[in-house]
């Protein structure tokens, strides 16, 4: 093992959380011990597990009578800092062999037709999950690190989010997360995605996993999702891609161990010369097994002077016997296996050698080692770990890997010969051209990829999956504007020689509405402007995505400057004309965006286009959320074809889509204002969106800036809505305040604000 950093910081503590503990329960002199079992996941977990003194939850592998686990085996686990979950038969019939095994697992590799559903069995899958959540409530305490393992558990991170919001909450999805158009008929989609939201971190193997679960969150719960982060009830919920790693230092040493050796020695006498394929996988129908063999029979058949240089083992352990598409399984590959060798064996000599049972890892590495070409050809796999295994025995960067395009290991091993498992006769010449394939060539392939399998390994998955959770939860909203530090700021608002502040108008001064022209201030919002305006020594300016005309159409008689179109028009209090701000700028692209956006507004009731002067903006407040959503996702993705390369940019705010010309925002729409403010003035900011984060960024350190909402941003503190926000405007404006010539020294009212 190699010796990392530490990964967590002092105190921290790991809670593990998956379906199976990786343990062994043997009886060793009538006493019953649990031994931890070695390989793929324990092997990446188990050290930050051990270090942190933290505990592993999962099941124990043995169905319990009642609601309690036997005390034996609690005790045996227990010794091992691990806790076992008490599952009766009838539990784990309905949530694992059912719900996990033949409704979750097929439908997650597109495997439609083989897909299960009782509803009685889904409130099992909640029972269990609830079961499982409550075991790590038990022992976790806030603050610690809950790293939730794959789609036996997809409920846990919410349940565990509800009852415990100090904890920090990671999940891995070992299987591939599908399209959104397969993951949508699962009856329950949108309790598992609210459920996966739950955590802090939602981590897959790859991008395209990663990108399905956005278009997911989008079509099913209308979230509006960033690239990497998704904003949910007031968190930031972080996505990440970061494919499983191997050991690949074990798979490396345990190859030169004697043991192995010898192994080695024996299959190369048994194979007499011959040319060898490896298949290793579960008996699994996502495998393509079936489609594997076919391909080596039309190998056999397109050149029949193979039949006696080369050989196929094919190694199945058998998985989940007792489900019936299994079963079948078994039966069909056992047919093919007895055609080919009836069709191209010879007397004392089978091309396939097909054994239905598991290998121990020493035979497996001696099975890699002498493997000319690991034929790797699952249908559908989350990553596959036997084709990196492979890659890391081969220390002399020979052999040759064949490797299924819908793997997620496809998405790491680049130089591997990559096919469509559905192809049999492409499988065939795929496999003459790795049996042809040149040394020199085999190296070239295979060196790179056991570089990057030896770098990526399962200790740094490992810890990047630990760091991306521990930062991740560190994203919450601000603190509330309240309790001492608001009188403090109050004093300091009183005494300050000059104020200046910056308000946004839809969300912030005025709560949001279906429609945009809703939105009219109300005679109070209108009192307040005066009342503020009409203050000594203060400049008050609404900074609005708003146009122009619309803007001095409901606030023009207020004493209040305008910055409209989100800083490409402003005018300052008490006069009529608006300037722009960026008169240059190009506006070729204008005529085929509202081609567009009229279009996708025809296809949308409720939705609506809205010109302004520069940008042009598709508003869906009004649509059904999900279609609304949908089309918006659409319309991003076109526009930002469409307009690649253009001086604009399309932003998704808050059910709108809008495109503006690029460099027009709130941020420097204010700098030039904020650059003649003389010191000790009092700034005040508040905004509710993403345009208010640009003006949150401009403002000098000791800036008051309030955000209006909950979620993670660049302002200090929030306030919780608009209505908040007008009544500490309203407080403050009516606060007595001290004239500026008698005010107090600049220098205390700004270190006061800081
Ligand atoms: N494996 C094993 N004994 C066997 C065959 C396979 O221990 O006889 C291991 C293999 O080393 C690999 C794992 O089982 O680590 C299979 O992982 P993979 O991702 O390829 O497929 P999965 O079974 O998880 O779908």
């Amino acid at each position: 093992m190699k010796d990392a950093r530490p990964i967590l910081g002092e105190g921290e503590r790991l809670v593990l959380v998956s379906n199976r503990l990786p343990v062994i329960l043997q009886r060793q002199g009538g006493k019953l011990q649990a031994e931890m079992a070695a390989g793929g996941l324990a092997t990446g977990l188990s050290r930050p597990h051990r270090e942190t003194g933290g505990w592993w939850i999962g099941w124990p592998g043995r169905p319990s009578q009642n609601e309690q686990l036997d005390p034996e085996i609690d005790a045996a686990l227990r010794q091992q800092r691990m806790i076992g979950v008490a599952l009766t038969e009838a539990e784990h019939l309905s949530y694992y062999t059912r719900i996990s095994n033949r409704c979750l697992w097929p439908l997650f590799h597109y495997f439609t037709d083989q897909v299960e559903y009782a509803e009685d069995d889904w409130e099992t899958y909640r029972k269990v999950n609830r079961k499982f959540t409550d075991k790590v409530l038990e022992v976790a305490q806030d603050g610690d690190l809950v790293f939730v393992q794959d789609f036996h558990l997809m409920l846990v991170p919410e349940m565990l989010r509800r009852q415990r919001p100090g904890l920090r909450i990671g999940f891995f999805l070992h299987i591939p997360f599908p399209s959104s158009e397969i993951y949508r008929v699962l009856p329950r989609r949108g309790e598992v995605l609210r459920g996966l939201l739950g955590a802090d971190m939602v981590a897959f193997h790859t991008l395209d996993y990663l990108r399905h679960f956005r278009s997911s969150l989008r079509r099913v719960l209308g979230l509006e999702v960033g690239p990497r982060i998704v904003p949910y009830e007031g968190r930031e919920v972080q996505l990440m891609a970061q494919p499983l790693g191997i050991d690949a230092e074990e798979w490396r040493a345990r190859g030169k161990q004697p043991k192995v050796r010898e192994q080695f020695e024996r299959l190369q006498q048994a194979a007499q010369g011959r040319r060898i394929i490896l298949g290793v996988d579960r008996l699994d129908y996502t495998k393509g097994i079936p489609a594997r063999l076919k391909g080596f029979a039309k190998l056999l058949e397109n050149h029949p002077e193979l039949a006696d240089q080369v050989m196929m083992i094919q190694v199945a352990v058998p998985s989940r016997v007792e489900v019936e598409a299994y079963r079948h399984l078994k039966d069909e590959v056992d047919r093919l296996a007895g055609d080919i060798n009836s069709r191209f064996g010879q007397p004392g000599f089978e091309p396939l050698h097909y054994q239905f049972r598991g290998v121990s890892p020493d035979a497996l590495s001696a099975l890699y080692q002498i493997a000319d070409v690991a034929l790797v050809t699952p249908l559908r796999d989350g990553l596959n770990l036997v084709a990196k295994e492979y890659v890391a025995a081969r220390t002399r960067d020979d052999g040759v890997l064949i490797l299924g395009e819908f793997t997620g290991a496809a998405w790491e091993l680049g130089e591997a010969l990559q096919i469509n498992p559905f192809d049999i006769a492409g499988i065939a010449e795929t496999l003459k051209q790795a049996l042809d394939m040149s040394p020199t060539e085999q190296a070239r392939r295979m060196a790179p990829m056991r570089r990057r399998v030896g770098q990526a390994d399962v200790h740094l998955w490992a810890d990047k999956c630990l760091d991306t959770i521990r930062k991740a939860h560190d994203l919450k909203p601000p603190p509330l504007f309240q309790g001492e530090l608001r009188s403090k700021l109050e004093q300091s608002w009183r005494r300050a020689p000059r104020r200046l502040l910056f308000l946004d108008y839809d969300g912030t001064l005025r709560e949001l509405t279906t429609l945009p022209s809703q939105a009219v201030p109300d005679e109070a919002l209108l009192g307040l402007l005066h009342a503020l305006g009409r203050l000594p020594a203060t400049e008050v300016w609404v900074v609005s995505g708003r146009p122009p005309d619309l803007l001095d159409e409901w606030l023009g008689e207020t004493p209040v400057g305008l910055i409209a179109e989100h800083g490409a028009f402003l005018r300052p209090a008490g006069q009529t004309n608006f300037q722009p701000l960026h008169p240059q700028t190009a506006l070729d692209w204008r005529q085929e965006v509202q081609e567009i956006f009229e279009k996708v507004a025809s296809r949308v009731p409720g939705s609506l286009v809205e010109a302004k002067p520069f940008g042009l903006a598709w508003h869906y407040r009004a649509a059904d959320p999900s279609h609304g959503v949908w089309q918006a996702r659409d319309l991003t993705q076109h526009l930002e074809e469409v307009l690649g390369g253009q001086p604009v940019e399309v932003l998704s705010g808050n059910k709108v889509v809008e495109v503006r010309p690029a460099g027009i925002d709130k941020g420097s729409a204010v700098q030039h204002l904020l650059e003649r403010v003389e010191a000790g003035t009092f700034v005040l900011a508040a905004g509710d969106d993403k345009t208010d984060e640009d003006l949150f960024r401009k403002l000098p350190p000791s800036a008051l800036a309030l955000l209006i909402g909950a979620r993670p941003s660049a302002a200090p503190y929030r306030l919780p809505d608009p209505k908040a926000l007008r009544h500490l405007l309203a407080e403050w404006a009516a606060a007595p305040s001290f004239l500026p010539s008698i005010s107090v020294a600049e220098g205390a009212s700004k270190d006061e604000q800081a």
